[in-house]
């Protein structure tokens, strides 16, 4: 394959060589299952338990609180779900956020089909949430607040300190989906006071298929996947224990490199910004200009068909994205750029360029003039663009 630019990091990431050959060993030499009793299997017990130390560490909680799972959609439907049937006794209202992963809004869709009741809680035109309507729908039978840490399209960071606290003050859960933001930001469950967090080991440089669920002691949440005794009688299935080693591989270097990561993630994404917005007309940046993923760049491009663009781009050897991978292939406008309030036609105009602690600045520039030649030749083909510019 000629080669190519990957710009679609939140999409997925490239599974590290150094977390490739952590994992090696735990397919053909170190085959043992972890819940065997002799001395062999303890090597896959011991390297499940170092990963969930690892992890455990970097969220500033005990070993005991980590539980591991086959990625973030199902740490997210195991929190949202079983936390909902565990609390009914209490109360069967939840709230949300309306730019959740649909591995969120679509949990709690089905649990409207079992009763609950769910608010979907504004953001505004950046993409943070409204606090104050947070705070208007709490109502005495709320169990749980649901609001991701940042979000997968736009890249806007949540107030998550602050909702933090209106849950405690009102004794309400709080989970988070940190799936774009685990490994990516410091993050400290105890700072933030969040009772769950989802992540996944292919958004940090690990193996797809792999993510865990923090879970502060004390929650009662119900198990999602039923039969043998693994993770504490909470998860059951034999541990995929080469993936467990590699997410805690992906976890420790993450942690290990997060300071240089973001300052050189930061220094690219702003180039980005920067170059785009003052080199292409009639563009827009979506997402907040401060509190965003260091990753994370999105713009929506007036007279300008989103997916034509990206695959033009493509076929350039640039690899981008309108959005949440989950939904591309859809027609309708994504609900994240729904929900700031773009209107259909520029929605439709939208790319996605996320970078990685590999990206070099040579890429970037690469891909911006790349992007504006693009454009530029999609809209003096336009005949949208043209009427336009007669008016
Ligand atoms: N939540 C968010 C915010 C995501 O971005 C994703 C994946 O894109 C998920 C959940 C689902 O994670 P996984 O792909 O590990 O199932």
């Amino acid at each position: 394959m000629d080669k190519i630019i990957y710009m679609d990091n939140a999409a997925t990431t490239r599974t590290l060589p150094a977390v490739v050959d952590e994992m090696l060993p735990y397919f053909a030499e170190m085959y043992g299952n972890p819940s065997s009793i002799y001395g062999f299997a303890d090597k896959s017990r011991n390297a499940v338990n170092t990963a969930r130390k690892i992890i455990a560490e970097s969220l500033n909680t005990k070993s005991e609180n980590i539980y591991f799972t086959a990625g973030g959609t199902e740490s997210d439907n195991w929190a949202v779900i079983e936390t909902a049937h565990a609390y009914k006794s209490r109360g069967r209202h939840i709230i949300t956020s309306k730019i959740e992963h649909h591995a969120i809004l679509h949990s709690c869709e089905y649990l409207e089909t079992c009763g609950y009741d769910i608010t979907y809680v504004n953001v505004d035109e950046n993409g943070t949430i409204k606090l104050d309507e947070l705070t208007r729908a709490i109502r005495p039978d709320t169990i749980l607040i649901s609001v991701m840490f940042a979000n997968n399209e736009i890249g806007t960071i949540q107030p998550i300190w602050e909702i933090g606290q209106i849950a405690k003050k009102h004794k309400i859960l709080f989970h988070t989906d940190a799936v774009q933001a685990y490994g990516q930001i410091p993050i400290d469950v105890e700072r933030y006071n969040i009772d769950m967090l989802s992540a996944s080991g292919h958004k940090l440089n690990g193996p797809k298929g792999t993510g865990f669920l923090y879970i502060r002691d004390g929650v009662k949440i119900k198990s999602f996947i039923h039969g043998g005794a693994q993770e504490r009688k909470r998860r059951a299935g034999t541990e995929n224990v080469p993936g467990i080693v590699g997410l805690g591989k992906a976890a420790q270097l993450a942690s290990l490199s997060m300071d240089d990561k973001i300052k050189h993630e930061t220094k690219l994404r702003d180039y980005i910004i920067e170059y785009v917005t003052k080199n292409i007309p009639y563009c827009r940046l979506n997402g907040h200009l401060i509190n965003r993923l260091p990753n994370n760049t999105n713009f929506s491009f007036q007279f300008i068909d989103g997916e034509t663009l990206r695959v033009m781009l493509d076929m350039s050897g640039i690899c981008s994205s309108g959005g949440s991978a989950c939904t591309s292939g859809s027609a309708d406008p994504s609900h994240v750029l729904t929900a700031i309030g773009l209107p259909r036609d520029i929605a439709g105009g939208s790319l996605r360029l996320t970078i990685s602690h590999e990206t070099t600045m040579e890429e970037v520039k690469t891909v911006c003039d790349i992007l504006a030649e693009t454009i530029d030749k999609l809209r003096n083909t336009s005949p949208l663009y043209e009427d336009f510019m007669k008016r």
